[in-house]
């Protein structure tokens, strides 16, 4: 199923680990959330896909509430909602480039810069549950026994 013009409900449900283990849920969302999806990719990934063809990576989007648990995700985790996505980049492209410009061009909820401020392994980019509340939130993800979350003001990491 289509969601957008380059993106497909495949691209935002499929799972290495829900294949394995049959968690069939994962890849037949209720509606609803289908809607979610379908805004995520006209709101983050399409435009991120003109600017950067073939370099972005969907690590993880949608997740039923099983896989969630599986892969440690907190319980009202938005990746539940089809409200966020996890993306890397390939090639010369880096993520904290590629926040930058989300930074800059993109409206969105949240974003959260992976494992580091200032090298992250991916992005996490969500939108709101009602269009019209962008709040654009950033902060970095500090990973240990718990991640801490650490609120970002944008002059911290990209100078003038
Ligand atoms: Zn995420």
């Amino acid at each position: 199923m289509k969601l957008s013009n380059n993106f497909s409900l495949y691209d935002l449900t499929r799972s290495q680990v829900a294949m394995r283990r049959n968690l069939t849920e994962q890849f037949t969302p209720p509606e609803p959330i289908v809607d979610n999806l379908r805004r995520l990719c006209e709101l983050i990934l399409e435009p991120l896909w003109l600017k950067f063809p073939n370099n972005l990576v969907i690590t993880s989007g949608y997740r039923c509430a099983r896989l969630n648990k599986i892969v440690g995700g907190s319980p009202n985790s938005t990746h539940t909602k089809g409200l966020a996505v996890d993306i890397d980049t390939k090639g010369i492209l880096k993520n904290l480039g590629v926040a930058y410009y989300i930074f800059n061009n993109i409206p969105f909820q949240k974003l959260i810069l992976e494992g580091s401020a200032l090298q992250p392994q991916w992005l996490h980019v969500e939108i709101p549950q009602l269009n019209n509340n962008f709040e654009r939130l950033i902060f970095w993800a500090e990973f240990g026994h718990r991640t801490r979350y650490h609120n970002l003001k944008p002059s911290e990491i990209w100078s003038q």
